[in-house]
């Protein structure tokens, strides 16, 4: 097998692989596989770690906004602001509940939703802002946040790419992202930085009501037993992911230092090339380094990531096209240079293998065939 992955699911689990299999035997033995105990543990373990008061899991990311939406009972039609880089997840359920996704620009160095161009996209019509913390840090959550309050916006987290990230306020106190807005979701998806070995998701906030219609709205709207309060969905975590996930959390502070190391490696590696330029650090967050970023010419960037495979080593390009170009959405009727800064990313960013096994040996490797490339 290629030494290069992005992501080493194979050799997390071989490491942690006793924990796991007693964690997941325990649950097959017991056969309670829908709402066994594992599940409420991790919900009260992920709050605790998370310092969210309450956390509910549901089946998968997408599904965790989608709840997190359909809980604010936003009025139909309702524009809900959202990156254009992105993954389309969040666009995508904004769009099936009836509402209208409003796409804006993000800032050119986090690549994170841009509160000033937010600001000027608020309308009459404007009920909500999904920020996106992507590739492992935070979105400017205090602009939002006073954005959202002057305008009366309801402000939904999408935590799928930041779990255990940490937003820094202005006084220099600490709030994990997801839990700052009225709701937070995240995804436990195989490849993310707490993955579990299928699909899984969460969703967070602070407010106990909202919390109570979140958990009737992931269990069919039911509000006790074949009494059904409002129209709901089946959106579960398994009782054998609560369990792998138990074990995982326990790992995860482990898990974001081995990244940010490795994140530091690749660092200190291209500061003297001049073509790249590396994943840029928030004065308002720590970043958990869910992919690793470059930005490079958009000239060279197809032919790197060409000149990578050939020598075995894989990059992926998160994201080809931002969320305006697609045609899905082309009913909103956006057009080419709508978006600048997120257009030119598109064209310019290429993520090289991140993940918790990395060695120093395989990051030179990567490290050393990137810079030959730009010194050719
Ligand atoms: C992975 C991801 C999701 C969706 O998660 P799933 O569990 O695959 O549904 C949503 N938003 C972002 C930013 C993601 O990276």
């Amino acid at each position: 097998m290629n030494q290069f992955q992005m992501v080493d699911l194979k050799g997390q689990y071989q490491r942690l692989k006793s924990a796991i299999d007693a964690a997941m035997q325990a649950v097959v033995d017991s056969t309670a596989f829908i709402n066994g105990p594992e599940v409420k543990t991790f919900s009260e373990n992920l709050g605790q770690y998370l310092q969210a008061a309450h956390v509910i899991p549901c089946g998968n990311g997408t599904d965790a906004l989608q709840i997190a939406l359909m809980a604010l009972d936003l009025p139909a039609g309702g524009e809900v602001l959202v990156p254009a880089f992105n993954y389309v997840a969040t666009a995508e359920v904004i769009a099936l509940l009836g509402l209208k996704p409003v796409f804006v620009d993000v800032l050119p160095d986090t690549m994170c939703l841009d509160p000033a161009k937010a600001r000027l996209a608020v309308t009459e019509k404007t009920v909500a802002i999904m920020p996106v913390h992507l590739f492992g840090q935070c979105a400017p959550m205090e602009e939002i946040m006073d954005l959202a309050l002057a305008q009366e916006l309801f402000v939904i987290e999408d935590n799928a790419q930041a779990i255990g990230a940490q937003y820094v306020d202005a006084e220099g106190g600490t709030t994990f992202a997801g839990t700052i807005g009225h709701v937070g979701t995240t995804s436990f998806f195989p490849s993310k930085n707490l993955g579990c070995m299928g699909d899984g998701g969460a969703i967070f906030t602070q407010e106990e009501e909202l919390a109570s219609i979140i958990r009737q709205i992931a269990n069919h709207g039911q509000q006790k037993k074949y009494h059904y309060s409002r129209i709901g969905v089946n959106s579960r975590l398994d009782t054998l992911q609560a369990a792998l996930l138990n074990v995982k959390l326990q790992h995860l502070d482990d898990f974001i230092l081995r990244r940010q190391k490795a994140a530091a490696f690749y660092d200190a590696h291209f500061a003297e090339v001049d073509q790249i330029k590396i994943p840029a650090l928030a004065p308002y967050s720590s970043h958990v380094f869910h992919q690793y970023t470059l930005q490079v010419p958009a000239d060279q960037r197809d032919a790197l990531k060409t000149y990578l495979q050939e020598k075995g080593i894989p990059s992926m390009v998160y994201y080809p096209v931002p969320l305006h170009l697609h045609e899905a959405y082309a009913y909103l009727g956006y057009k080419t240079g709508d978006f600048p800064v997120s257009e030119s990313l598109c064209e310019r960013v290429i993520s090289l293998p991140m993940h918790t096994e990395l060695t120093e040996e395989q990051q030179t490797l990567i490290a050393e065939a990137v810079i030959r490339f730009f010194k050719a």
